[in-house]
């Protein structure tokens, strides 16, 4: 059953006046509360927020996997899923190298980290970079309690994938299993429906506490990197997703308004993972197939990461800038390189950018300590890549349904 068009409208309304009223309220209570009320009401607020992605996270990895597995196992024509996986490969990885490319340009040009002078945390340890051995292991976690995290989820896309085939191979039999994994799948979508009646409280929480602990950091040091970012992010969202989509036979305005309550979300919860649920819904409205969404979005929430890949590739920039380090023509390039397989292995929960900026930088022998210097502005930054990147799993999925020959359903905003 559909909401009807009304209580759609209503759920944005809630959402966005839940962001600006906790915008507000905080911009209130950090500039009239005193300094340990204010951090306490923070605390408060986040675990909040918390509560609700808690909640949404326990369910991810059954969502993939159902959603997955059931999308596999009921597109009958092998040939038409290879070619809906080829689509999504060339177009994830293509717009995330657009994105990385963006991210090299707004620090050579802008050059943010000039001048700046950070100190680096003194109880700050840089994490240990994975190697590309331990990468590629950890897309196939032998531990069943490991595949229920969501750093599992390669993992358990892999398997849901297999399972479908299998289920595929069958025969007679195996169409049964594909109906169970579809009726499980609508039950996990349901349990996300009921958390969602929380969502307006954790974005209120979220956005309130973010101003209070990092309203003041906006004004100070880091204001230029931030300019920078959220200025070439966004561009990246309104353009290029607006070519893909219009591309796609996709009006892009219809495309945008549908997108904006997983872009509130994922800007909020900073998870891809947690959005996913909401973008899939945006799908539905966008009028794109179930079949096709029901791949690309999972997988994409996983590893097609834009405003990540963007976000490392300007980081490592900065981070040179400011210790004075000048990278070559070829460097810089390898940077684009490190910063796309970055943003592939970067997990899809709040702050996982930045855990695998370590990669990155050890690729161009860039100071780690780049990490810790990063880690203060995180929450800010974390935002608005995270709701880029869960919007172009969304534009890429248009495309992919063109180019797989699937027709738009009429939109439904
Ligand atoms: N928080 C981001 C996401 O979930 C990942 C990142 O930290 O870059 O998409």
């Amino acid at each position: 059953t559909k909401p009807p068009r009304s209580g759609a409208y209503r759920f944005l309304a809630v959402i966005l006046a839940a962001f600006l009223l906790g915008l507000l309220a905080g911009y209130l209570v950090s500039s009239f509360a005193p300094k340990e009320t204010a951090s306490a009401t923070a605390s408060w607020l986040k675990a909040l927020g918390d509560v609700f992605v808690r909640l949404i996270r326990i369910v991810i990895p059954l969502l993939i996997l159902f959603t997955i597995a059931a999308a596999t196992s009921s597109i009958a024509s092998a040939r038409k899923l290879g070619r809906i996986l080829a689509w999504m490969l060339i177009l994830y990885i293509g717009t995330s190298i657009l994105a990385a490319t963006w991210g090299v340009l707004g620090g050579v040009f802008f050059k943010p980290g000039e001048g700046i002078g950070l100190q680096v945390p003194k109880d700050y340890k840089p994490p240990t970079p994975p190697s590309g051995v331990d990468l590629l292991l950890s897309f196939f976690q032998p531990d069943f309690s490991n595949l229920l995290t969501v750093s599992g989820s390669m993992t358990m896309i892999i398997f849901a994938i297999l399972l479908g085939v299998a289920a595929v191979l069958m025969g007679e039999p195996g169409r049964r299993v594909a109906s169970g994994l579809s009726l499980l799948s609508s039950l996990m979508v349901k349990f996300v429906s009921v958390v969602m009646y929380y969502a307006p409280v954790a974005v209120f929480s979220y956005s309130a506490w973010l101003m209070i602990s990092y309203g003041p950091a906006m004004l100070g040091a880091y204001a230029r990197f931030l300019g920078v970012q959220y200025g070439f992010t966004l561009m990246h969202f309104f353009i290029v997703y607006s070519i893909i989509v219009y591309v796609g036979g996709l009006n892009p305005l219809k495309y945008f308004k549908a997108q904006l309550t997983p872009f509130l979300v994922a800007f909020t919860t900073r998870s891809s993972a947690v959005t996913l649920p909401f973008n899939m819904e945006a799908a539905r409205k966008m009028g794109i197939p179930d079949e096709v969404f029901e791949i690309t979005l999972p997988v994409g929430a996983t590893v097609n990461m834009d405003g990540t890949a963007l976000y490392q590739a300007l980081s490592a920039l900065f981070i040179a800038q400011l210790f004075g380090i000048s990278l070559t023509p070829g460097q810089l390039g390898m940077a684009i390189m490190a910063a796309v397989i970055g943003s592939v292995a970067t997990a899809a929960i709040p702050g996982g950018g930045t855990i695998m900026l370590a990669y990155v930088l050890s690729v161009l022998g860039l100071p780690l300590e780049g990490v810790g210097i990063m880690l203060v502005v995180d929450p800010l930054a974390d935002a608005v890549r995270t709701a880029v990147n869960a919007s172009g799993d969304n534009a890429c999925t248009v495309l992919i349904s063109r180019l797989t020959g699937y027709r738009l359903n009429p939109p439904q905003v």
